[in-house]
């Protein structure tokens, strides 16, 4: 009689069940290369087992043959080998051991692992998280919680959403008036702009609102996600988004007003003055104080929703009139694509490669830029800049969690497809990256909501390539980890389908707790706990 297949997600490219079964016990040993220590001491804390340096029962050695991130894990009844090129597969090796060894018959330390092999690779390099603390914040150990379980997903990029209208939260020596000012804002809770405000529950209010993270805390975090095989992408957003900047140092705007921090959603009018050089001075200072704290390829520059501010460049600001006619640029949109191509130019010095959101794009923006896809284009304009740069790709709304599960359902998000989004050179494709805006996502616990148990959906649509991925077999397997959820206390959504509230008062837009999803899904676990 064969064996069922352990549940693991996401899905492995090739899974063969064999004869017989392997034995851990709190005796058994593991023998790691050298160069896969990480992997080695991800496996040995979950086992409590010993490292040896002369013998192991479970052995993590190197196969040059191997390509980027892949592993060969096999269990026969004398022991278990993961072979990998890098330190990414034979950690993602040890991953997947773990998930089987916990769905294993275990008693007194004893783990009886049915026989399998696997031969496992990722389809995309970047398999990316992002995470809003901008507007909502939710602090360092909350931070390592997501990446621990980015990890068993076999997620790879943590994008850092760090500064933006609502708030700049990364401690600045070179600008001090970034945290006594852009760091607090007059409220918690974000009010709802322009049509939004009319909605219940979309209203500001709460107290005043103070947080930033101090150097040494995001260290502590880069360092954390290293022994993840996860790298951080920080983005400091410009020219748009800037408003809580410009609190700080008025100088670097246009009309060189009075700002305040911003407490409503959307966006603001008022953004860098691209026409001076002070801004670019300003610019070259901030980002190599923030890249010396990120020793990664990627840096995210932003670059979206700046068209109000396009306005004040063309119609109000003389220094960006001059700059326009001296550039021979007919609107505002070309100014940005030069004012992101010169900060392109700073962190190329610093040794990144630069990540912009795609509606900054235009023309003439650098081909080196990556380009990080959002916002519906018609299908003539992705089909160009496919052809012409790299792309990591967050279509809304099938892959930003932010919103409801009404409108952004488990099954959408599984059925996501890269190539029917547009993007048929699947080469310039990097990857995928889930977005989770926090404007009304308010405290971690309404964030892993909006996450879980989308990011599995998510996860298998990285990694598994699309001929093995089948909805049915997916969802029977994510049986297993809301038994680990629940486990590990993640507060996953019940609600995976499309349910419009008619709950007056409460906002279907909002996921935190004044939303009615986060309201119902409460409900539905009191009725869990009920049995
Ligand atoms: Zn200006």
């Amino acid at each position: 009689m064969s064996k069922a297949k352990y549940s693991i997600i996401p899905r492995p490219q090739k899974y063969n069940v064999l004869d017989g079964t392997y034995t851990i016990t709190p005796e058994t040993a593991i023998l790691c290369s050298p160069d896969f220590i990480k992997a080695g001491k991800y496996i040995s804390n979950f086992l409590k087992t010993k490292k040896d340096a002369n013998n192991g029962q479970i052995k993590i050695a190197k196969d040059e043959s191997l390509r980027a991130e892949a592993y060969h894990l096999k269990i026969k009844p004398d022991g278990v080998t993961i072979s990998a090129s890098d330190e990414n597969g034979a950690f993602y090796g040890v991953v997947t051991l773990k998930i089987m060894i916990m769905q294993s018959k275990t008693s007194n330390g004893v783990a009886v692992v049915n026989c399998s092999e696997i031969y496992d690779y990722p389809k995309f390099s970047y398999r990316g998280e992002m995470m809003d603390e901008a507007r909502h914040f939710y602090g360092v150990d909350a931070v390592k919680r997501a990446l621990d379980e980015m990890a068993m997903l076999k997620l790879n990029k943590f994008h850092w959403h760090l500064c933006d209208d609502q708030g700049y939260r990364i401690e600045s020596e070179v600008f001090p008036l970034l945290n006594e000012i852009a760091s607090k804002r007059k409220y918690e809770l974000l009010g709802g702009a322009e049509i939004l405000s009319k909605i219940p529950g979309l209203q500001k209010g709460g107290n005043e609102y103070f947080h930033y993270y101090k150097k040494e805390e995001i260290r502590e975090i880069v360092e954390y996600a290293k022994n993840l095989c996860i790298d951080i992408i920080p983005e400091i957003d410009l020219p748009g988004h800037t408003v809580a900047m410009l609190a700080a140092y008025p100088n670097l705007s246009c009309m060189k007003e009075n700002y305040e921090v911003f407490c409503e959603n959307g966006i603001t009018k008022d953004i860098l003055c691209a026409g001076q050089e002070e801004t670019y001075e300003f610019v070259e200072k901030l980002l190599t104080e923030v890249a010396e704290l990120f020793p990664y390829k990627y840096f995210h520059m932003g670059g979206d929703e700046a068209i109000k501010g396009h306005k004040i460049w063309e119609n109000d600001c003389s220094a960006c009139q001059a700059k326009m006619k001296e550039l021979g640029f007919e609107n505002g949109k070309e100014l940005q694509v030069y004012f992101n191509n010169r900060v392109n130019d700073i962190l190329k010095k610093l040794g990144k490669t630069s990540v912009e959101w795609n509606d900054g794009i235009g023309n003439n923006t650098d081909k080196d830029i990556v380009g990080h896809y959002w916002l519906f284009r018609s299908p003539s304009w992705i089909k160009a800049e496919n052809n012409k740069r790299k792309f990591i790709v967050s279509t809304c709304p099938s892959l930003y969690f932010d919103y409801s599960y009404a409108i952004c359902p488990l099954k959408k998000v599984y059925n996501f497809d890269v190539v029917k989004s547009g993007f048929i050179n699947e080469k310039n494709v990097l990857g995928i990256e889930f977005e989770s805006w926090s404007e009304w996502i308010d405290t971690y616990d309404a964030w892993e909501f909006a996450v879980y148990p989308r990011i599995f959906a998510f996860a298998e649509v990285a990694w598994t390539e699309d001929k093995f991925k089948n909805y049915k077999d997916f969802y029977k397997r994510l049986n297993f980890f809301k038994v680990y959820m629940k486990s590990k206390n993640i507060n996953y959504s019940r609600i995976e389908k499309k349910i419009w509230f008619k709950v007056k008062n409460k906002s279907v837009f909002h996921l935190g707790n004044r939303g009615a999803e986060y309201k119902y899904n409460e409900c539905l676990k009191a009725k869990e706990l009920k049995g």
